[in-house]
């Protein structure tokens, strides 16, 4: 590469959210530190969006020599479980990222962010509102109507803060009265129309207990732990653009020095034929349309990583659509193509029938078994090879044989040849039906002088079948998934809900048969089923009971069903 040519690559490659830190390290700010944070709701197990925020997050950290921290936002005790807290270290980890030390949560800081908000009502910048949240949202305005203040607004501090405390003593009910920030019922921003900052909740805290009855709102505890933690960059979704001006205001109110976190928001990953929403994806499993939040066909990091998605592939994927100001729909092909692409490289090519036609080569010795050589990965030399066994019954795939072929169906009828990968070139001379008409059994010969890597036969055949031995071949369940939603755009309905748009095909069951190495095969392994697709191991695999995902078909079908 030319110098040139160097350069425009690193400048393609720099998106905008490093220009800016660029920026700041050449100016001097933050003394040259470089701290992100990856901040989740432990609320649910993480999606391929979160891969996209975590990508940016500990990517820019690691690129620019800074540090990234994992800070749970467990805000709201209602809707948090441990179980997600597991889930979340585990995908972050998959992903290939790591931190450290630092882990956190928000509720690390409720002392402080109480002792805030005590500071606030003393300054007169904050009150406890008795009205209804009916009442409050009531009085919020419109963008171009000014909102109308509570009667409670200008009660005095020493009021506030007994009320506050006694909110937290539990003295209230959930709902009774909530603190909220003294700001401007005038602005423009919605948000800064004095915003609820504290509720009460009588539920346990996973990691407080009943310490506290009532609980920062997420946009109280955000720009302050962010504060706390040293975060320079503070790298999230395009939503919490009109937020920053609050956050802003918050720390305003809080910070001694000349330090801030500077907030620069990107847009979120949406991809066609998926929903994203934690809520949504609760719902799925609640309901029981899906098999967990690792179901293959979850937008989950742990549903994906259980189909076989490997996290270069995701990686890849979220590199080629980049980080941007605009928020867009990513075609769900864009994932499969980075996903084929990368298990290209990576998984043998093994044979496995899904939907067997036996095939009783006539002229082979009865009870012979030949082990044919045959290679793990054209793309990969270093894989090397491997046997498979060969003998006189095999199956092949139903849809490779056509009773009455039109001329350019290149795999078997009746006297046509075809060639057996990695082994030798069959004819085939007859087949045998059921009472029903169905075609049950091959009968065809084989020609021992095609015998692939030793071919002396001159014979030029054009296709190439995938075929087991059908004495030595393992039976497997394959679970064939497809996409969840058959529409593009699921939760883009105004008046349909996402649920009416499931696909009632995403998941078919079958039973085939594979080469007998894969008898050996570990969980999550991958494999190129040759002409076929891209499989996986599943947890669910057991010795003699092996089960096996299809992770992406060969070819992308849904671009030509359009
Ligand atoms: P959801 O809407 O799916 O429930 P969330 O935004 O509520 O997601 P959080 O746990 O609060 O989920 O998100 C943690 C971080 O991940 C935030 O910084 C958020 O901006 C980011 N994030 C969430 N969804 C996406 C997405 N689809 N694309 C990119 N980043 C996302
Ligand atoms: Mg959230």
């Amino acid at each position: 590469m030319t110098d040139h040519q160097e350069d425009k690559k690193e400048k393609r490659s720099l998106n905008f959210i490093h220009a800016f830190v660029e920026e700041d390290l050449r100016e001097g700010r933050n003394d040259g530190r470089v701290h992100t944070r990856f901040p989740p709701e432990p609320n649910g197990y993480l999606h391929i969006g979160h891969a996209k925020a975590i990508h940016i997050d500990f990517g820019t950290a690691e690129k620019y020599g800074g540090k990234c921290n994992l800070r749970f936002d467990d805000t709201n005790p209602v809707k948090e479980d441990v179980e997600y807290i597991d889930s979340i270290r585990e995908d972050i980890h998959w992903l290939g990222y790591d931190w450290g030390d630092r882990e956190y949560f928000a509720s690390d800081y409720f002392d402080n962010l109480y002792e805030f908000a005590t500071d606030l009502i003393r300054k007169d910048l904050a009150y406890v509102d008795e009205q209804s949240s009916e009442q409050i949202a009531s009085q919020k305005g419109t963008p171009s109507d000014a909102g109308k203040e509570s009667p409670f607004r200008n009660r005095p501090a020493e009021e506030s803060l007994d009320l506050f405390k006694r909110m937290n003593s539990g003295e209230f009910e959930e709902g009774k009265c909530v603190l909220r920030a003294k700001i401007d019922m005038t602005a423009s921003n919605m948000h800064m129309r004095d915003p609820v900052i504290y509720r009460i909740i009588h539920h346990p805290h996973h990691r407080t207990g009943s310490k506290w009855k009532v609980y920062p709102m997420y946009d109280f505890a955000h720009g302050q732990c962010d504060y706390y933690e040293g975060i320079t960059h503070s790298l999230c979704t395009l939503e919490f653009e009109v937020h920053r001006p609050l956050y802003d205001w918050f720390v305003d109110q809080l910070k001694k020095d000349d330090y801030r976190p500077r907030q620069i928001e990107f847009n979120r990953l949406n991809i066609t034929y998926m929903v994203m929403s934690k809520r949504k994806l609760l719902q799925m499993v609640k309901e029981g349309v899906v098999d967990g939040w690792d179901d293959p066909r979850m937008p989950t990091l742990s549903g994906l990583r259980r189909r076989g998605y490997t996290p270069e592939s995701v990686k890849n994927f979220i590199n080629s659509i980049g980080y941007t100001k605009v928020e867009a729909l990513n075609d769900f092909s864009l994932l499969e193509f980075a996903v084929r692409e990368d298990l290209n490289k990576k998984a043998p090519r093994v044979m496995a029938v899904l939907d067997p036609l036996k095939v009783t080569i006539t002229n082979y010795p009865e009870g012979k078994t030949e082990e044919l050589e045959t290679i793990n990965n054209p793309e990969d030399e270093t894989m090397g090879s491997r046997n498979i066994p060969f003998s006189r019954e095999i199956y092949i795939e139903r849809s490779d044989f056509m009773e009455d072929p039109p001329r350019k169906f290149f795999r078997l009828g009746p006297g046509r040849e075809v060639r057996l990968k990695s082994a030798y070139v069959i004819r085939c001379d007859d087949f045998k039906k059921d009472e029903n008409g169905n075609v049950t059994e091959l009968l065809c010969t084989y020609d021992e002088t095609t015998k692939s890597g030793a071919d002396t036969s001159g014979k030029k055949v054009k296709g190439t079948l995938h075929w087991v031995s059908a004495l030595h071949a393992v039976k497997a369940e394959v679970r064939l998934y497809d996409r969840l939603f058959n529409d593009p755009d699921p939760d883009g309905h105004k008046d349909r809900d996402f649920m009416d748009f499931l696909n009632p095909d995403s998941l078919k069951v079958v039973t085939g048969y594979v080469e007998p190495g894969l008898a050996a095969a570990k969980v999550l392994d991958h494999f190129q089923f040759q002409r076929i697709g891209y499989f996986n191991l599943d947890p669910d695999s057991k010795p003699g009971a092996l089960v096996f995902n299809r992770t992406v078909p060969l070819r992308d079908n849904w671009s030509k069903k359009g």
